[in-house]
């Protein structure tokens, strides 16, 4: 939708709100549908082509108003998620309407939050199953807790440290492969290490496209690992989920058939507002476990036999999150989705090409979908002095993150908006400061050698030593 359609539809918007608010009394107080009444309304999956905007907009009175904010809320949620495991190719376990009635999918706020619950939910898999074994010398959760064990990459974000530490339980960070990749045999060493300690190791999280550099933990060689140890694996696909729309992008997604659970952060790529992230899980039942408590006052007379998410999560209210979910789906279709995709990944290739022109930069990690990671040669004061003047310039916003030793620059691309123009004036950006700083830089070695970056937050002297690629002199 671009602006001066806004315009309109922001203020048909109002209208419709003031009308609610004027007819208020003569709406029911309570919703008159049955449980299930949403999904047989709905189609099976999205179009495949976009719908225009008054179609989606007349189907919120007819659709949705009957179901008030629930079971509305609820039902519209299960459909979406429903949609996109068929959409993005996951496993069919984490489809609500499955014959086994055990996975599915719920709306949070955030990957982080979705991998909190995660890990949660395997803990509680874990210390039931340790309650279980006669074989174990038992004691009590906080003895048993205090044994568990996780796992991750060291290209992992920082999240999944963070659910640890609120679980308190220990995570390792294992090394990767030389493409940022985590390979089955480091994690078999590492459970192997572990279970000789008296640990239980419980918990992985495999990344599909790291924050870094977008590399893909090898879930082919993870996944019959995981099953085997009986360890919960949990898949972070908060930014290159949205790629899985795209079946020549699917490769690494081998092996998800493996997962426990799986979340992609739909507010990074899929153009879907802020606090959109979808987690899945193919077997609900540890997290009911670990969420599962009911106060007289939430009981109504379907409980137990329709989905309540609240028993799924942390929050019993939260935001009609599918809504914006559905209007974005059908807005866009498949078709318009898989274009957004392939578009922005064809100008992250473009600006791929421009930095592999310059001599000066290099490319130090391969460069996966709309993401291209770059640096100046040379030492990394160099490019951590360009980052700070580039986003100094307030004409652009990169991002830093380490590829192994060496500093590098992030240049993403997500917007439905980015023009080939755009990128082109970006990296003439990029070009000309680099070309200041080089040449800066160049000046003061003839004197004292000295350069002002950033270093750790704080503003240091640094000695450049560039004399060699010095650019444009
Ligand atoms: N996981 C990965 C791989 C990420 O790149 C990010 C954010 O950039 C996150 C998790 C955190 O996502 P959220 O902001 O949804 O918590």
């Amino acid at each position: 939708m671009d602006a001066e359609e806004y315009k309109v539809r922001g203020k048909e918007m109002v209208d419709y709100i003031a009308a609610y608010l004027t007819g208020l009394r003569d709406r029911p107080v309570i919703p008159s549908v049955r449980p299930g009444y949403l999904r047989p309304l709905l189609p099976p999956g999205p179009a495949q082509q976009g719908e225009p905007w008054e179609r989606i907009f007349e189907d919120v009175e007819r659709l949705i108003m009957p179901g008030a904010s629930n079971p509305a809320s609820t039902e519209l949620q299960i459909v979406m998620t429903d949609w996109l495991v068929n959409m993005l190719s996951l496993p069919d376990t984490f489809r609500h309407d499955h014959p086994d009635g055990c996975g599915g999918g719920v709306i949070q706020s955030s990957v982080s939050e979705s991998t909190m619950l995660a890990l949660l939910a395997a803990r509680t898999r874990a210390l039931t199953q340790l309650r279980g074994d006669v074989s174990q010398d038992i004691g009590n959760d906080a003895l048993l807790n205090s044994r568990l064990v996780g796992y991750t990459s060291d290209q992992a974000h920082s999240s999944v440290l963070k659910a640890s530490l609120v679980s308190l339980v220990r995570l390792r960070s294992l090394p990767t492969d030389l493409e940022f990749s985590l390979r089955g045999e480091t994690l078999r060493r590492a459970v192997e290490e572990d279970r000789a300690q008296g640990l239980v190791p419980f918990f992985v999280c495999a990344t599909l496209g790291t924050t870094g550099v977008c590399a893909f933990d090898n879930m082919a060689e993870l996944g019959p690992i995981c099953r085997q140890e009986g360890l919960w694996l949990h898949v972070d696909a908060a930014y290159a989920g949205t790629a899985f729309l795209c079946p020549e992008l699917r490769d690494p997604l081998r092996g998800v058939e493996f997962a426990d659970s799986f979340v992609v952060n739909m507010g990074k790529w899929m153009m879907v507002n802020q606090d959109c992230a979808v987690f899945w899980v193919a077997d609900k039942r540890s997290l009911q476990s670990t969420f599962c408590v009911e106060p007289h006052y939430l009981q109504h007379e379907h409980s137990g036999s329709v989905i309540d998410f609240m028993h799924w999560q942390i929050p019993l209210t939260v935001r009609f999150r599918s809504l914006k979910l559905w209007f974005v789906i059908r807005s866009f279709g498949l078709d318009g989705l898989q274009d957004h995709v392939r578009r922005t990944n064809k100008l992250a290739r473009y600006f791929e090409s421009l930095v592999r022109e310059d001599p000066h930069f290099e490319i130090p990690a391969k460069s996966n979908l709309g993401l291209v990671v770059f640096r100046l040669q040379g030492p990394n004061e160099l490019t951590k002095t360009l980052l700070r003047r580039l986003n100094e310039s307030q004409q652009l916003f990169v991002a830093p993150a380490m590829a192994g030793e060496k500093f590098i620059i992030r240049f993403v691309i997500t917007s439905q908006f980015t023009t080939e123009a755009d990128v082109l004036r970006d990296w003439r950006l990029v070009s000309q400061a680099a070309t200041d700083l080089l040449q800066g830089s160049a000046a003061k070695d003839d004197t004292s050698g000295m350069e002002t970056c950033i270093v750790g937050g704080r503003e240091e002297e640094t000695t450049l030593d560039h004399q060699s690629q010095v650019k444009g002199v």
